[in-house]
């Protein structure tokens, strides 16, 4: 770890926080209170203590925020030059880069991750606003043959105002990830983090304005979700939403946006399966899986929390992974051990609930199940990387998202009975695949439903690979080219001659 992540460990070390966190609400290019004065206080997870406070908007701070958003895109952002918008973000993601280990210090404090986890997550934001960088001056229409007598093309405006609504497993990446598009674009955003998570949101919003970010274009309302996320979405001058979070509050997000009939973009839950067939490299393996499920300690909508696995190699797979997890060490986030905390006591409970519910259905605990503390400090939210063996196919272990470090290990003989298994829930987010037979991961490609599938490499991807899922994991895609479409209308002009 570098000097300044060293010094800023210190600090928080010696004062229980850290000097010059943001605190307040990001409108019109402005840092503001709420109207009222509301605050609300974040908790180190690896701790369970509140280490700062921040402004709580309110419906009226939320208003304020969409009508700048409004303005910023009607008088500025979209009349600005694309290419100038590229060179905005291309600068965003220099900043950030030079300013990387304190985005990291205070993602891994704010999430609990371990310290070279939220360095990953900074980098791929980094890559991300380079990726939209890029692509600012590249969105193009297209032409139409209607042939003698006609002249007809396309042309992809931007929407609008965008609504972000940010879950709290990945901060900042889930806020560029879908920020970076919208501005690219042309669109302004209105960003709402998570209420565990209110940190780096605000910190970006420094990183741009230094960038040369025009006023209003990027506005940051922090607060609760049935407060300031709820009026945001049923907002009617926002054009679009890209709601990451659980299906229960996606549903909510999309019936507040059908009445203004706004669009969305919904990543929501996954149970993903990984498909383990005879022929795998065991070794290999065993690896994926392992990081597949226990990385940010499984609060990961995409976490690979199913491993179906070819009966003949059952025991072996298992025991390796077991073997791996006893190596996972919890501590605290900014001493960067290798398995992190969960988020808040509540998604500890509810994990833990899991699992006491499948001991009293007699389902076999190949290791870990309790909830645990930091070797260091005794403290914070943490659960044991916990692998639940030879679950039936209905049991809520397999058809349930835990959204913790929780493996539900499933059996099967075939390669149908795999495919079976593989597609036996109500989610299709994500699916690894772990064969050397190409014709084997060929079929189970074809036959598996998922947004996006792995071969050999469970976090295989990229900024450039579309990312998002099928039935109830969401609609729409981030990530790619395609996420551009998200925040881009059609237009057709055809003339007559
Ligand atoms: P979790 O239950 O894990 O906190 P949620 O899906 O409820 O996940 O939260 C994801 C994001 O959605 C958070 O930013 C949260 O504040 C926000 N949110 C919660 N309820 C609503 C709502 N009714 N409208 C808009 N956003 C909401």
């Amino acid at each position: 770890m570098s000097q300044q992540i060293d010094q800023l460990v210190a600090e928080y070390k010696n004062t229980g926080s850290l000097k010059g966190l943001p605190s307040k609400l990001y409108i019109d290019g402005n840092w503001s209170d709420a109207h009222n004065g509301q605050t609300m206080d974040t908790l180190d997870p690896s701790s369970g203590k509140v280490f700062a406070s921040f402004s709580a908007a309110q419906k009226k701070d939320v208003d304020l925020a969409v009508e700048a958003a409004s303005s910023a895109f009607h008088n500025v952002w979209k009349l600005t030059k694309a290419s100038r918008r590229g060179e905005i973000l291309s600068r965003a993601a220099d900043l950030l880069e030079q300013q990387a280990d304190r985005f990291c210090v205070v993602e891994a404090l704010d999430s609990g991750k371990p310290l070279a986890e939220a360095q990953g997550d900074i980098a791929s934001s980094v890559s991300a606003l380079r990726y939209y960088a890029g692509c600012a001056d590249k969105i193009q229409g297209d032409s139409f043959p209607l042939g003698e007598g006609n002249y007809s093309f396309s042309t992809l405006e931007a929407v609008g105002v965008t609504a972000h609504i940010i879950p709290w497993n990945y901060p900042l990446a889930t806020t560029i990830r879908g920020v970076a598009p919208a501005l690219a674009a042309g669109c302004t955003a209105v960003v709402k983090p998570a209420e565990q998570t209110p940190l780096t949101a605000l910190m970006l919003a420094e990183v741009l304005r230094s960038a040369g970010l025009p006023d209003g274009v990027y506005n940051v309302v922090n607060g609760t979700g049935a407060e300031a996320g709820s009026a945001l979405v049923n907002h009617p001058k926002v054009q679009h939403v890209t709601f990451t979070g659980s299906v229960d509050t996606g549903v909510l997000v999309m019936q507040a946006a059908a009445r203004n009939i706004t669009s969305v973009t919904l990543e929501l839950g996954g149970k993903s399966p990984i498909v383990a067939l005879a022929d795998c490299d065991i070794e290999k393996t065993a690896e994926g899986v392992l990081w597949a499920i226990f990385y940010n300690a499984g609060q990961i909508c995409s976490a690979g929390s199913r491993l179906v696995v070819s009966c003949e190699i059952h025991r072996q797979l298992v025991d390796k992974i077991v073997e791996k997890a006893a190596a996972l060490k919890p501590g605290h986030s900014l001493d960067n051990p290798n398995f992190g905390a969960i988020n808040s006591k509540a998604q500890l409970d509810k994990i833990a609930g899991f699992i006491d519910r499948a001991r009293a259905r007699g389902i076999k605990v190949a290791c870990g199940g309790n909830k645990m503390h930091s070797a260091e400090t005794a403290d914070g939210w943490f659960f044991e990387p916990t692998i639940m063996d030879d679950v039936p196919m209905d049991d809520e272990l397999v058809q349930e998202e835990i959204f913790g470090p929780v493996l539900s290990v499933q059996v099967v003989d075939s390669l149908e009975q795999a495919i079976e298994a593989a597609n036996c829930t109500q989610f299709a987010l994500a699916a690894g695949i772990y064969t050397q037979n190409i014709s084997s991961a060929m079929q189970l490609s074809r036959a598996i439903d998922a947004g996006q599938i792995t071969v050999n490499d469970y976090w295989a991807g990229g900024i450039e690979v579309p990312f998002g899922g099928n039935r109830r994991s969401g609609i729409g895609r981030e990530k790619g080219l395609q996420a551009l479409r998200s925040y881009c209308a059609t237009k057709s002009i055809t003339f007559a001659f």
